[in-house]
């Protein structure tokens, strides 16, 4: 196909007004929705949940419940709606008669740059300055993005409501005030969760595994996944025993999904523009061409 100077500039011009529209529009319709949330490490405070010191009461799943005045019928074995921690027993014995079972709490992992929080339309969760990502049921729409967008599988859907939310631990025990430490870290009777400031339960993760290199695996889990969490764990087995994802990425979730994102609306601009000069160029007027058709001069 031949193009002449003039219908190359054409083209481009009729690209370039459908780039200056997308890009002016695109960024804007991608905000409104969604927030993106801060990448910076947070310096707020935490819980370090020491997993080869947990006996498997419960008593901060019981604590947890009585502090959120939320039912139990003493049989739950997963989070939910109305359990917002829950304590996880793990068999890793890889033999079947012999079993060893470990028991590790579960609950919101508080993270640093929260996927929940980056989804939620109608800000309903919050990542606060103390660390906490706190919940307010009554902005909640119950439109289910967070829980497709935690990678713990973290908030629960109250199927059970009429007017169905979801719910999750949102530390408002310890979202009031630095000194608040949260019911199940006070319930718990060998200590096996100590609440604090992240860089200092960090220090002390770290300190603990050095002083006992045979007993820990040298991993503090949620000083590095998805960016950092609040929650910090330690462990005797590997992480993926007991249940924890190991896969994930060290870069925060919300950098990735708009890293993503912001690409759409430049590929959508570039592809329209393309599509723009190609239907200009084959559906121009068969008068342009008698316009450029050469001229006959007449010979006497
Ligand atoms: S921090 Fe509060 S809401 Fe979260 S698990 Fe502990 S007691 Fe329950
Ligand atoms: S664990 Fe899930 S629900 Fe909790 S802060 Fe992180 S993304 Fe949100
Ligand atoms: S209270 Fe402490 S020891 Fe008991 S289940 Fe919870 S974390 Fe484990």
């Amino acid at each position: 196909m031949n193009l002449s100077r003039r219908d190359f500039l054409k083209i481009c011009g009729a690209g370039a007004v459908t780039l200056g529209v997308g890009a002016k529009f695109a960024p804007d319709a991608l905000t409104t929705g969604s927030r993106k949330v801060p990448v910076a490490p947070f310096r707020g405070n935490g819980v370090l949940i020491d997993a080869s010191a947990c006996v498997g009461c419960k008593s901060c799943q019981r604590a947890c419940k009585i502090a959120n005045n939320l039912p139990s019928d003493g049989r739950e074995t997963s989070l939910s709606a109305t359990t917002l921690t829950i304590v996880d027993f793990k068999n890793i014995s890889p033999k079947i008669d012999q079993p060893e079972i470990k028991p590790v709490k579960k609950q919101c992992m508080h993270c640093d740059n929260p996927a929940c929080v980056s989804v939620c339309p109608v800000g309903a969760l919050v990542k606060t300055e103390s660390g906490a990502v706190t919940y307010d049921a009554d902005k909640c729409m119950g439109c289910r993005y967070c829980m497709m967008a935690c990678p713990f599988g973290v908030p629960k859907y109250d199927w059970n409501s009429p007017n169905p939310k979801i719910n999750k631990c949102a530390q408002s025990c310890m979202a009031n005030g630095k000194s608040a430490t949260p019911a199940c870290v006070q319930a718990c009777p060998v200590k096996a969760l100590a609440y604090g400031s992240r860089e200092e339960l960090l220090a002390t993760a770290h300190a603990r595994i050095a002083q006992n290199p045979t007993k820990y695996v040298n991993h503090v889990y949620g000083e590095h996944e998805i960016g950092g969490t609040s929650m910090l764990y330690l462990s005797s087995v590997p992480f993926e025993q007991l249940g924890f994802r190991t896969d994930l990425p060290s870069e925060p979730l919300p950098n990735l999904t708009w890293a993503a994102q912001e690409k759409i609306p430049a590929v959508l601009v570039a592809v329209a523009s393309l599509l723009s000069g190609i239907a200009w160029w084959t559906h121009r007027k068969p008068a342009n061409k008698l316009v450029e058709a050469p001229v006959e001069v007449p010979t006497e």
